[in-house]
């Protein structure tokens, strides 16, 4: 499926309802050079996983997507109908295969009369069987602020799904460097975060354990659909303060994000850890067939 993009007005809590009012080539995009977005990465953005036509764990995604707009100050969108625009873009994707659907709210610019500019990048999933079954290296990564700043500076925007993602890219380019493929990030005081695109889960035991997304992360929505599926594989999840020997001594860890699935970690700066592919499988299995 050739990559498009829908530009349409973006729907407003309290504000009469939108319509589609643009779809084109993504290669031919209509985004003002003085957009918000474009110039300072200031607008929030979710990307879902399409399968059968279904935008999965659609009401997670979208209530995170609101809750990012209030700690950005921007005006509230109307779920119900950004609900309807998703469900109704996801529709138009082919009965079978991966698709990545990718919703933009910026700040605005010329021509979007004070709203955010709104738009969706429908397109094709690249294809993650490699990682989802082979694993990745990572290294770890200190994103250099103590987890006390999470409380005391707000106004950092901890837990926001906006557009600034240029560190979390320049972490990527650094695991390459560091002959890995992907990062786990760290807090200055040595707590486990997340990737720069994704969940950190690891298995003790029967237990699985995520960082608490007090300490300024996003709180995945694959992580919660695995939580509240974990309890029929037999295991329990919960959220945790944990350390770098949590992941060295894990029985398994993943990377756990909306389009990619989820992908086992093989090492950790170069030092191998255990892996547990049967419920890695189970996993990816689950994922890939919820709502
Ligand atoms: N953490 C970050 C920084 C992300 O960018 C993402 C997804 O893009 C995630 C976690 C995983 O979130 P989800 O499972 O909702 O895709």
């Amino acid at each position: 499926m050739e990559a498009t993009t829908l530009f349409f007005e973006c729907p407003l809590s309290g504000k009469s309802a939108t319509t589609m009012i643009d779809r084109r080539p993504a290669s031919d995009p209509t985004i003002s050079v003085l957009d918000s977005g474009a110039e300072r990465g200031d607008g929030v953005f979710e990307t879902f996983g399409v399968i059968k036509q279904n935008a999965q764990a659609l009401d997670p995604h979208l209530e995170r997507l609101k809750m990012s707009a209030r700690l950005l100050d921007l005006p509230e969108p109307d779920i119900d109908e950004l609900r309807r625009i998703v469900k109704t873009t996801a529709a138009m994707t082919g009965p079978t295969g991966e698709y990545s659907l990718k919703l933009v709210l910026t700040r605005g610019g010329p021509g979007t009369n004070g709203r955010p500019a709104a738009w969706i990048v429908l397109s094709d999933m690249p294809d993650y069987h490699t990682a989802r079954t082979e694993g990745l290296r990572v290294i770890l990564l200190n994103k250099g602020y103590h987890s006390s700043l999470v409380a005391e500076e707000p106004w950092l925007l901890f837990g926001a799904k906006h557009l600034s993602y240029a560190q979390h890219m320049a972490a990527l380019r650094e695991a390459r460097r560091q002959d890995s493929q992907e990062v786990v990030f760290t807090t200055a005081d040595g707590l486990l975060l997340e990737g720069p695109t994704s969940t950190l889960i690891v298995r003790h035991g029967d237990r699985l354990l995520t960082p608490d997304p007090g300490l300024g992360i996003l709180h995945g929505t694959t992580q919660r659909d695995i939580f509240a599926h974990c309890e029929n594989l037999g295991l329990r999840g919960s959220y945790e303060r944990i350390g770098k020997d949590a992941l060295l001594d894990a029985d398994a860890a993943w990377l756990v994000s909306s389009v990619r699935m989820s992908v086992p970690l093989t090492h950790v700066d170069g030092v191998e850890i255990k892996r547990d592919p049967d419920l890695t499988e189970q996993f990816n299995a689950f994922l890939l067939n919820r709502d």
